[in-house]
């Protein structure tokens, strides 16, 4: 939504410190560097911080080397800086419109928010009233089209190759990105695409703090396995929650390697079982909540470009007895509710509610 104007970053940043305040939580605003699981210590930029129990949510580290140019010559969007970037790269690519190429790269997890930005180029394209000027261009790792790293949903191929062919967007799947250069982007099946714009979306790993604390014993991807309980293996008051989590894909592999998308509901609810369980642990119970990645139901709202999709599933990965894919191509009256009421949950520190 920043880079096509919809939101302003402010309107989207919600400070944490008066809710952690009012929760009697001690913030400190510094960067990890490293732990030592044996000593017990968190090494940061502002001195050692001894704990009893560690909680590692810390996220993603961005791949930009995943192929060469995609530092340079794409947009990212997951960052406020980078989202910026895109909308003033947008400014300028209005005044001379070409071909515009979107997609994930191979080994990335985060498709949905590709997808999206897919849609609301393509909306936003029609609002500036440029877009018979706009070859636009989709490529994607998945086998196939909403494939979304969790072997896709009923029906979602079929909607998606529709939304494809009404909205005149070309579309590659199976393909990685060799090399993208400042005018275009060259694929795995030896095609070059012209582009004067171009966001791709990278592959995640794990960050510094984790890779550089060799005692977490992280996978080569710098995310952390854990047991159902998201109580580190080998470290009982170690506790990973978020996209920190390895997460072992579900599905075949195919020619070109994806992952799967760790998005915020997942998120959340490994932050939750992990707080339950060291309640429970400090209490001196024995019984922890587990609840697998994939177990975890799904729960997202797409935002397809002032129109959404919504995806309800009982569990995120296969089997799975319910999964709907829902979409209103009217309005995305549900994507704004649920950030509004998202929004209202953070400023408010109401973590109990879903
Ligand atoms: C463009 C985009 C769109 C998305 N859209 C959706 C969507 O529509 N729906 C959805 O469900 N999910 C979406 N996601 C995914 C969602 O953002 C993530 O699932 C979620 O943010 C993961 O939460 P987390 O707490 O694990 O990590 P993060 O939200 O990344 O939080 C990690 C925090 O740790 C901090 N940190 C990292 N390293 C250190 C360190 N060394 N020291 C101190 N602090 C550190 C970081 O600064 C950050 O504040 C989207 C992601 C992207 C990139």
């Amino acid at each position: 939504m920043v880079p096509f104007k919809r939101r302003e970053v402010n309107e989207i940043s919600v400070d944490r410190r008066n809710v952690l305040d009012r929760k009697g939580v001690k913030f400190v605003q510094t960067v990890a560097l490293r732990v030592d699981p044996d000593e017990k210590i968190v090494y940061t930029e502002k001195g050692e911080m001894p704990y009893d129990q560690l909680v590692i949510a810390t996220g993603p580290k961005v791949n930009f080397d995943v192929a060469p140019g995609v530092r340079e010559h794409a947009c990212y969007i997951g960052t406020p800086t980078g989202a910026m970037e895109a909308r003033e790269k947008l400014e300028e690519f209005k005044k001379d419109p070409g071909p515009i190429v979107i997609g994930a790269t191979q080994e990335a997890g985060c498709m949905g928010a590709a997808y999206e930005f897919l849609f609301n180029m393509e909306k936003w394209l029609r609002e500036q009233d440029i877009r018979k000027k706009v070859d636009l261009y989709w490529v994607t790792p998945e086998t196939y089209l909403g494939h979304f790293g969790i072997d896709g949903m009923p029906l979602g191929e079929s909607m998606l190759k529709g939304f494809m062919k009404m909205f005149h967007i070309h579309y590659r799947t199976n393909v990685a990105i060799k090399e993208v250069t400042k005018d275009g982007v060259y694929l795995s099946n030896g095609e070059f695409i012209v582009s004067k714009f171009k966001m791709l979306m990278p592959p995640f790993r794990g960050v510094d703090f984790v890779t550089n604390s060799p005692k977490l014993e992280a996978l080569p991807n710098g995310f952390i396995d854990v047991l159902p309980s998201y109580r580190h293996k080998k470290y009982p008051n170690v506790w990973v929650a978020g996209l920190a989590v390895q997460v072992a894909p579900p599905f075949e592999k195919g020619a070109v390697p994806f992952a799967v998308p760790k998005t915020g509901y997942p998120s959340d609810e490994t932050g939750k079982i992990v707080a339950e369980n060291i309640v429970r642990t400090i209490k001196g119970e024995t019984k922890l909540k587990e609840k697998t990645w994939g177990e975890i139901p799904g729960v997202c709202i797409m935002d397809a470009g002032k129109k959404e999709v919504i995806i309800l599933s009982n569990h995120l990965f296969k089997p799975r007895s319910i999964a709907i894919m829902l979409p209103n191509v009217i309005w995305d009256f549900g994507k704004v509710l649920l950030e509004k009421y998202f929004l209202w949950k953070l400023r408010n520190g109401y973590a109990q509610l879903p």
